[in-house]
């Protein structure tokens, strides 16, 4: 029998983001006090180094000292609101003020973007990419459903941490000692844009992938088309698209909005009949709907396939099923038949985040990655509900591998987390969350 050393996390206390490497099977193993104990202590410390760093955390820590936080709980008025990446003053927008709105972005990162130059900026797409190019920047920005942008600066070392953290999640698919892996990469989302996304997708060919990634939507989705189609689509709703093409942004972009959403049925067709025809026995990751992965599973059905993609393959699904679309009770035995993979996997996450906070286990129940700690807040007071039982409100999270964003935020989603339920999958290092997630 093998015997594995257990994981030792103190090793990790000042260097949490190592932790992505580390395999299920070690992380499995550790026991939920130890977590506990390594959490705090990793928070605190990071804590300490990054407000000395970011500017906007330490404004947050004013005079107290981090060493004083003697619990979970104290933590908590140190995480951002869910609105701070997106608190920038709107009229520098409007008014092309795109110096102002460095400096905005210049109190949420440790890295001093002061002498990147604005001169002459003409717009947002804009204003990403000189910080791309001049400070080695490079901006996520969110989909905007609220109507406002919200911008996280990504160095380069956070980058690598996203990148890294979704290829060591996968060790069956990717090793990651290999710039080479022959697996092909399938998305949804737009190829480029500046988006977590694209983050991803130029790290994993930069790093892990011997194939380039195969997306629908190969022309670059710019921050102004992104404002775009979300007001566009709430105008849509309402009945006020008159009023809504008079907005400058939405007026310059209507008509690529336009193309892209009148072309997007047929690209996604090909897309998937391209997966469907030429990636047989192989090992591919897809990122993209469940309605999507379901689909081919029901394609494959009908034409007596079994077994199509190599068993390591991982599907990484979201967006859940349409209304209307009832699955039958065995759809993962039906999927593992017709895929010859069981890893259908979703996570909760956000771009303020650089890995994801939890994910679906077998039992269909989401586990805390060992390195977030996450938090229930009662969203009328801002207080913390209690560490035990079960208890539903707004969900927050310190995550401690991030480098050069602090990466704890109070976010805009509401939960259910059971702290000290057991889960039958034998995962018991952390509470739980259930899967459905709602918006505040
Ligand atoms: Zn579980």
């Amino acid at each position: 029998m093998q015997i594995m050393k257990k994981l030792n996390l103190d090793e990790y206390l000042d260097s949490p983001k190592n932790l992505v490497f580390k395999s299920e099977v070690e992380l499995r193993s550790l026991e939920r006090e130890d977590v506990e104990i390594f959490q705090l202590e990793a928070a605190r410390r990071k804590l300490a180094r990054q407000a000395k760093r970011i500017p906007a955390l330490a404004k947050k820590l004013g005079e107290k000292d981090p060493a004083a936080c003697e619990s979970f709980d104290d933590l908590i008025p140190f995480l951002y609101s869910d609105g701070d990446y997106k608190s920038y003053d709107k009229s520098f927008l409007k008014n092309k003020q795109f110096d102002k709105m460095t400096a905005w972005l210049n109190e949420y990162t440790s890295y001093d973007l002061s002498s990147v130059e604005m001169t002459g900026c003409e717009n947002l797409s804009e204003w990403c990419e000189r910080l791309y190019k001049q400070a080695n920047i490079f901006i996520c920005h969110s989909s905007g459903t609220s109507g406002t942008l919200s911008f996280v600066p990504r160095s380069q070392a956070d980058r690598d941490l996203i990148v890294d953290s979704l290829a060591g999640a996968n060790p069956d698919l990717f090793d990651v000692n290999e710039r080479q892996n022959d697996v092909d990469f399938f998305t949804m989302s737009p190829r480029r844009s500046f988006r977590i996304t694209q983050v991803l997708y130029d790290g994993l060919e930069g790093k892990y992938l011997k194939n380039p990634v195969q997306s629908p939507f190969g022309s670059f989705v710019s921050p102004e088309m992104t404002i775009a189609m979300s007001k566009l689509r709430k105008a849509a709703e309402n009945d006020t698209l008159e009023e809504c093409l008079k907005d400058p942004v939405v007026a310059s972009c209507a008509a690529d909005v336009g193309r892209f959403t009148n072309e997007a049925p047929e690209r996604i067709r090909n897309w998937i009949a391209n997966i469907k025809n030429n990636y047989i026995g192989k090992s591919i990751y897809f990122m993209g709907t469940f309605d999507h992965a379901w689909e081919l599973t029901q394609t494959f059905q009908k034409s007596g396939l079994t077994g199509a993609f190599s068993p390591n393959s991982v599907f990484a699904v979201f967006g859940g099923v349409k209304k209307g679309t009832i699955l039958p009770g065995d759809w993962r035995q039906q999927f593992k038949a017709a895929m010859g993979t069981e890893k259908i996997v979703t996570a909760w996450g956000m771009s303020e985040l650089a890995a994801a906070a939890a994910s679906e286990c077998p039992e269909g129940m989401y586990h805390f990655n060992v390195y977030t700690i996450p938090f229930v807040i009662d969203p009328r007071t801002g207080k913390a509900l209690p560490r035990k039982g079960t208890q539903n409100g707004q969900l927050a999270a310190l995550e401690l591998v991030s480098e050069d964003c602090w990466g704890g935020i109070v976010t805009g989603d509401s939960g259910t987390v059971h702290w000290d339920k057991a889960c039958a999958c034998g995962l018991n290092n952390g509470p739980l969350l259930e899967l459905a997630i709602e918006r505040l």
